[in-house]
C-alpha cells in the first residue's frame, strides 16, 4: 500500500467530467442495439405516442431510427434532454417511490448520444417550428429549426463507434435484429392501443393492429397457432390485477422463453411470478415442460421498486405474497374452468357464433370464452410480415437456447439441447364456441371398455377412464396427511424385494415419496427392501407387481435424463400404475364412483401428464350439426 505522501495523481478522487460519466452509464444502460430501441420506444410511450415506427439497418449496428407522434419537445427541452439526469418524469427522490412512467433516470439519451452519432428532430405543439439537433460522441455539433410534424424522431448511427470493446461483442446483424424484434413484439403485446411498425432494411417485419384487443396482438406476435391454444386469465386482488393468457396444458415448451411477464407495462423477469405460474400448473405438465404465458400485472406504483436494475428488467414487489397468490389463483382458475376442455368439433370455422347464454351464465362465460378476432380485425394481420417476424423470433429463440444459464431446479434440462418444439396437440379444437359446465353429470354407459359416456346440463361428455382415475389418485397422493397414513394397509406377511443396483439407487433417493404414495418400504441390507404396507387402493396381491412397475419406470426416467427423478414424478408414476387400465370393464357403480371422484378434483380436465380427461360435445354444437338451430 502507498503511504499518503506517496499518493500519485492517479489515486486521487476527482469528480468525473460529464462525458466520461455518460460513457460509464452507457456501459450499464446500452449493452447492444436492442437496449437503444428499448430506451427510445419507452420514451415515445412516455410521450403519449399512439404510433411508433422503428427502422433498423444492419441489426441496429448502422442505424436505429424511432419515430413517434408523441408530445415532442421544445428547443430548450431538446437540448436539456441530452444532459445527464435531465428528466421531465420525476422531480425529486420522493417521486422514486411511485414511478408511473417507463423512464425516470434521465440517463438514456445522454448515454446513447455519448457512444453514437445521434440526430434528433422534434416538435412540440406549442412551437411553430421543429428543432433538429446533431450530436457526436455526446457533443452537440449542429442545432437548427426545421419544419416537422408534432412528435419526435431519433436516429442513432454507428452505435459503439467510439467504444471498440463493445463493438467487438456484437453478434451478426440478424442476431442483433432478432433481439430487437423480440423486444418490439413485447411492446406490441403490452400496449395494444399503440400501433407499432418495425422495419429491417426497409422491409416491414411487424405491424401491430392497435385494435386495443390483447388477443390480436398475441396473434400478431406469437402466431395464430399458439393464440388458439391459450386461455384467458383475469383476476384481481387488492393491490394486484392479473390479466393475460396462458397455454392449455397441451401446449408446452422445454424452457421459459415463452413466458412473458409485464408489470405496469414493463417487460420483466421475476421469480415470484414464475414460481406462482409453475405452482398453478403443478401436476398438469410432464416434467421438464413449461407453459406459454403472457401475463400483465398492474400493481400500484408505490408497491413496486423498478429501480433495482439499470435496464429496469427486474422489479421488486413489496407485496410479494399478494402477487404470488393473484398469479397462482388467476392461472389456476383459468385452467380449472371449462375453457381448457377440448371439444369434439372439427375446427372448421375459426369461430361459430357463441350459443345463446342464460343471463346468470353470461357473467362467468364471458370470462371463460376466448374471443377470436373477427374477419374485420383479421384484415390487419399480414401473413408476410408475420412470417418475417416469426423468423426473427425463431432465431432469437435458438440463440437464447444456447445461452440458457438458469440455475436451480430447472438447470438439469439444459443438457437436453432439443430445439423448442410444441408437444403434440390433440385433434380437438381448444376454442369451444361455448364452454361446457360440469353440472348435472349423469353416467350413460361405457364405450370400448375405455371411455365412460355421460351427459351433463350443457351436453355430452366422453371421459377417458384411465386418465380420469390417474387424476383422482394423483390428487389423493398429493393430499397425503395423517389420515392417508393411517389408511395404508398393513400386509399380513411383509414382502422382501430385491432390486438391481440402479433400481435401489432410485428407490433410496425417493423413499420419502414412495412412502407418501402409500408404500411402506424400508431398506433391508444391500439392494434389498421390505414392503410392509401398500396403498389402500390396491389389492394386497397386486402391491408388489405395481411397485416393481413404478420402480422400473422411475429408473427409465432417471436413465433417460441422467438425473434424479423429480419428487412429483414419483406420484405421477404411482397414480398412473395404480389407475384402472383402458380395456377394463366397469360396472355402473364403479363408473358412478369414478365420475363422482373426478368431479371432486381441483382440475378434472387434464391428467398429471397433460393429457385431456374429458372431451365434450355441447348441446349447442349437437343441435347445430342436426340443423336444429
Ligand atoms: P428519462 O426517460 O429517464 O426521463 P431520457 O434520457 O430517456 O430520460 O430522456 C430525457 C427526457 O427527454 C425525458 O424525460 C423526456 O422529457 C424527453 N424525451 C426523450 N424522448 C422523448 C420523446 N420521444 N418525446 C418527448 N420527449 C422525450
Ligand atoms: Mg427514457
Amino acid at each position: 500500500m502507498q503511504s499518503k505522501s506517496e499518493t500519485s495523481d492517479a489515486s486521487r478522487i476527482i469528480i468525473l467530467d460529464e462525458h466520461t460519466a455518460n460513457r460509464i452509464a452507457a456501459g450499464e444502460v446500452v449493452e447492444r442495439p436492442v437496449s437503444v430501441v428499448k430506451e427510445l420506444v419507452e420514451n415515445s410511450l412516455d410521450a403519449g405516442a399512439t404510433q411508433i415506427t422503428v427502422s433498423i439497418e444492419q441489426g441496429g449496428k448502422e442505424l436505429i431510427k424511432v419515430t413517434d407522434n408523441g408530445c415532442g419537445m421544445t428547443r430548450e427541452d431538446a437540448i436539456l434532454s441530452l444532459q445527464r439526469h435531465a428528466t421531465s418524469k420525476i422531480r425529486s427522490a420522493s417521486d422514486l417511490k411511485a414511478i408511473r412512467t417507463l423512464g425516470f433516470r434521465g440517463e438514456a439519451l445522454p448515454s446513447i448520444a455519448s457512444i453514437s452519432i445521434l440526430e434528433m428532430i422534434t416538435k412540440h405543439e406549442s412551437q411553430p417550428a421543429g428543432t433538429r439537433l446533431e450530436v457526436e460522441a455526446g457533443s452537440i455539433t449542429n442545432l437548427e429549426s426545421v419544419g416537422a410534424p408534432q412528435g419526435t424522431t431519433i436516429i442513432v448511427r454507428k452505435l459503439f463507434f467510439n467504444t471498440p470493446a463493445r463493438l467487438k461483442f456484437l453478434k451478426s446483424a440478424q442476431t442483433e435484429f432478432s433481439h430487437i424484434a423480440e423486444y418490439v413484439g413485447w411492446f406490441a403485446l403490452a400496449w395494444p392501443t399503440v400501433s407499432f411498425r418495425l422495419l429491417h432494411g426497409g422491409r416491414e417485419v411487424l405491424s401491430s393492429p392497435a385494435t386495443g384487443q390483447r388477443l390480436n396482438s398475441i396473434v400478431e406476435v406469437l402466431g395464430k397457432d399458439i393464440a388458439k391454444q391459450l386461455v384467458e386469465v383475469h383476476y384481481e386482488l387488492p393491490g394486484v390485477r392479473v390479466e393475460g393468457f396462458v397455454s392449455c396444458p397441451s401446449l408446452t415448451r422445454i424452457n421459459r422463453r415463452d413466458q412473458i411477464f409485464f408489470v405496469n407495462g414493463r417487460p420483466i423477469r421475476n421469480k415470484i411470478i414464475a414460481h406462482a405460474l409453475d405452482y398453478a400448473y403443478r401436476g398438469l405438465l410432464p416434467s421438464g415442460r413449461y407453459p406459454v404465458a403472457v401475463l400483465f400485472l398492474e400493481v400500484p406504483p408505490e408497491l413496486v421498486d423498478v429501480n433495482v436494475h439499470p435496464a429496469k428488467s427486474e422489479v421488486k414487489f413489496s407485496n410479494e405474497q399478494e402477487v404470488h397468490s393473484a398469479v397462482y389463483r388467476s392461472v389456476n382458475m383459468a385452467l380449472t374452468t371449462g375453457a381448457a376442455i377440448p371439444t369434439i368439433s372439427e375446427h372448421a370455422e375459426p369461430l361459430g357464433k357463441p350459443a345463446p347464454i342464460s343471463s346468470e351464465q353470461a357473467d362467468i362465460t364471458s370470462k371463460l370464452f376466448v374471443p377470436w378476432p373477427d374477419a374485420a380485425t383479421q384484415q390487419h394481420i399480414q401473413p408476410m410480415n408475420l412470417s418475417a417476424f416469426q423468423e426473427a423470433l425463431r432465431r432469437r429463440r435458438e440463440q437464447a437456447l444456447s445461452e440458457i444459464s438458469d440455475v436451480g431446479e430447472d438447470s438439469w434440462q439444459k443438457g437436453s439441447g432439443v430445439p423448442v418444439e410444441e408437444s403434440p396437440v390433440p385433434e380437438a379444437d381448444f376454442i369451444a364456441p361455448r364452454t361446457v359446465a360440469l353440472t348435472g353429470v349423469r353416467v350413460i354407459g361405457q364405450a370400448r371398455n375405455m371411455y365412460v359416456l355421460a351427459e351433463c346440463d350443457d351436453g355430452l361428455l366422453v371421459i377417458d377412464q384411465h386418465v380420469a382415475h390417474e387424476r383422482i389418485l394423483y390428487d389423493q397422493l398429493l393430499r397425503f396427511d395423517a389420515e392417508s397414513r393411517s389408511a395404508i394397509q398393513r400386509l399380513l406377511t411383509p414382502i422382501t424385494i430385491s432390486l438391481s443396483a440402479s433400481e435401489s439407487t432410485v428407490v433410496r433417493q425417493r423413499l420419502d415419496m414412495l412412502n407418501q404414495a402409500g408404500f411402506d418400504l424400508e431398506e433391508f441390507g444391500r439392494d434389498t427392501f421390505i414392503l410392509r404396507g401398500a396403498p389402500p387402493q390396491l389389492k394386497p396381491s397386486q402391491a408388489e407387481a405395481i411397485l416393481r412397475d413404478i420402480i422400473a419406470e422411475l429408473v427409465e426416467l432417471s436413465v433417460e435424463r441422467h438425473l434424479i427423478v423429480r419428487s412429483d414424478q414419483v406420484l405421477i408414476t404411482t397414480a398412473c400404475k395404480m389407475a384402472i387400465k383402458a380395456g377394463e370393464k366397469l360396472d355402473d357403480r364403479e363408473m358412478k364412483q369414478l365420475v363422482e371422484d373426478l368431479l371432486k378434483c381441483e382440475n378434472p380436465f387434464v391428467c398429471p401428464h397433460g393429457r385431456p380427461i374429458i372431451v365434450s360435445l355441447s348441446n349447442w354444437e349437437l343441435d347445430r350439426k342436426f340443423k336444429r338451430t
